[in-house]
């Protein structure tokens, strides 16, 4: 057992969790901790780009509408706002820093992506931009001295003192518990993917951010809004690698078994309809065509161009056999961002004192009920920013070191695969794309009475990961059943319309009622 003190803690080393470092670097020492190595998270991977209104032909205003379009009216306006207009600023400052997005000749690149009224998506590596943006930050985060890392540590719980400020955090490393007692501690853990059997997220978003600010009192808002995206590869042995939205955007088109095209069917923007209009649509295919997947067809488009264009995504495919120069790629749906999350305000403040968060693990409300496309590394980027400058403020505060009374008879997960591999299942098929009253309500039977193989205290990763996996999927389930209508990405067959859907649903811990249930009408 060891007790490490810092000013500010970060937890988690995305496009978040590093910005924030950054900004705080200049108030006093900071310490990032991380699962795995700094590179792996959500940020890593991302392909298709970043929007930003910074063309020529974009306006901030264009860009604000179109975000609150695709959000289905829920959008916290303030916190769209705050996007749109530092946006650009962050963005010139990555630049500044050494990102190198792709340009043509010597201006940048902009491309155009489903519901983005305007070509405003900045693209690095072709499909690398992910990669890019954490390789820079992540050497702005080494030019610090003050800002020190702590690799392959997991968090497992927030310290929070009998007034209920956060005070730092427990933590796993090397089969070791550590307690980190901070100023200020910022939550930017990333989403809650792999709660679902398909998932383009790595394995390190089990949505442990959102489970310990929950455990610690937290505020969680929209939990039941979760995007899927449209285009997964479905290949057999293949990884559900994403194929990117861009690939729709620059002209791929979605065919089913037969070779048709069925999109204009669903939507009159087709391919470029939102996320979660694609994502239906394929489902309904599917069911309709009795296949597991349909196909994304690039073989109409200059195969040069796709290369240069895309040449992770063709590098990937060609191990599996598919030259997406040629052959049409096989694809179906999967689990990919968590609009909801910890409630914070645009300053990255949670309702525990001490506490900030910022990112995917973040709800400031700025993608309501669906995310525009490529708006969250720019979420990442502005308000993590933002959290950092707000935490700041607890330099001032006195460091708390607390004695912290500890379980002592730790077990793990008995059948942790099975257990593991039966909620994600129940997740996918029964709180996925397509949900309903009967559903919801076999998903909450199985989640309880899985809840009793991930009871007790546990100090291996897996078994944590898994206690937080079941919180996090009992309140997506929850609040999908409170909400009786569909509005962006939450669709119940049940309840088809849209009609009084407006309004958030937020929940906390409550000692009697087991998780209490508030909303707040919009408008
Ligand atoms: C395949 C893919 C493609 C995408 N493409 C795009 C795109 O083109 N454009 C776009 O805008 N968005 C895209 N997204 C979404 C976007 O990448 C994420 O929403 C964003 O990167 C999230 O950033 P973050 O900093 O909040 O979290 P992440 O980048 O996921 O980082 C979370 C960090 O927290 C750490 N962590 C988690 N739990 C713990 C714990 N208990 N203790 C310690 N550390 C912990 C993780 O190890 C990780 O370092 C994509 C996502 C995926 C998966």
């Amino acid at each position: 057992m060891e007790t490490i003190k810092t000013d500010f803690l970060i937890i988690g080393s995305g496009v978040a969790g590093l910005r924030a470092a950054i900004e705080l670097a200049s108030y006093g020492e900071v310490l990032v901790v991380t699962k795995e190595v700094l590179e792996e998270s959500s940020t890593e991977y991302a392909q298709g780009g970043v929007a930003v209104a910074l063309s020529d032909e974009d306006e901030v205003g264009i860009h604000f509408e179109d975000t609150i379009r695709a959000g289905d009216g829920l959008c916290r306006e303030d916190a769209v706002r705050v996007l749109v207009e530092e946006g650009p600023d962050r963005i010139l400052e990555l630049i500044k820093w050494g990102a190198e997005f792709d340009r043509i000749d010597s201006k940048l690149d902009f491309t155009l992506e489903a519901a983005h009224s305007r070509k405003r998506v900045l693209h690095a590596h072709g499909d690398s931009t992910g990669k890019e943006i954490e390789r820079v930050l992540i050497n702005k985060v080494m030019s610090y001295n003050n800002i020190k890392r702590f690799p392959y540590s997991m968090t497992i719980d927030l310290i929070v003192n009998d007034e209920g400020r956060c005070i730092g955090a427990k933590c796993l490393k090397d089969n070791e518990i550590h307690y980190i007692f901070a100023r200020a501690t910022v939550l930017a853990t990333g989403g809650a993917g792999q709660l679902f059997s398909r998932t383009t997220n790595p394995s390190v978003t089990t949505s442990d951010g959102m489970a310990m600010a929950f455990r610690a009192g937290a505020v969680l808002e929209d939990m039941e809004f979760v995007q899927f995206h449209p285009t997964v590869l479905y290949a057999p042995n293949a990884p559900q690698f994403l194929l990117s939205e861009a690939m729709r955007g620059e002209g791929g088109v979605l065919r089913n078994i037969y070779g048709e095209r069925f999109m204009e069917r669903y939507h009159p923007q087709a391919e470029l309809a939102p996320r979660d209009v694609v994502s239906r649509a394929i489902i309904s295919e599917m069911v309709r065509t009795k296949s597991t997947h349909v196909y994304l067809d690039l073989t109409h488009l200059d195969s040069d161009f796709i290369k240069k264009r895309f040449p992770r995504i063709y590098r990937t495919c060609l191990i599996y056999d598919i030259d997406i120069t040629r052959d049409r790629v096989p694809v179906s749906p999967a689990a990919h961002y968590t609009m909801g999350g910890i409630k914070t305000d645009i300053n990255g403040k949670t309702s525990v004192p001490g506490l900030f968060a910022a990112g995917e693990v973040a709800c400031t409300g700025v993608h309501g009920a669906n995310r525009l496309a490529s708006n969250s590394l720019l979420e990442g980027l502005v308000f993590g920013k933002r959290a950092g400058e707000s935490a700041s403020i607890c330099i001032d505060e006195e460091l708390e070191l607390l004695q912290v009374k500890d379980e002592e008879n730790h077990i793990t997960v008995d059948n942790y695969s099975e257990i593991r591999t039966r909620l994600r299942r129940v997740m996918w098929e029964r709180v996925g794309i397509i949900r309903c009253n009967e559903s919801l309500s076999l998903a909450r039977d199985e989640l309880k009475s899985i809840g009793e193989a991930v009871r007790g205290s546990f100090l291996d990763r897996r078994s944590l990961e898994l206690k937080n996996m079941h919180q996090t999927a009992t309140v997506i389930t929850e609040t999908a059943i409170r909400r009786r209508c569909s509005i962006g990405a939450h669709y119940r067959s049940d309840y088809p319309s849209r009609e009084g859907c407006m309004y958030h649903i937020q929940c906390k811990t409550d000692e009697k009622e087991g998780i209490l249930f508030t909303t707040e009408r919009v408008g």
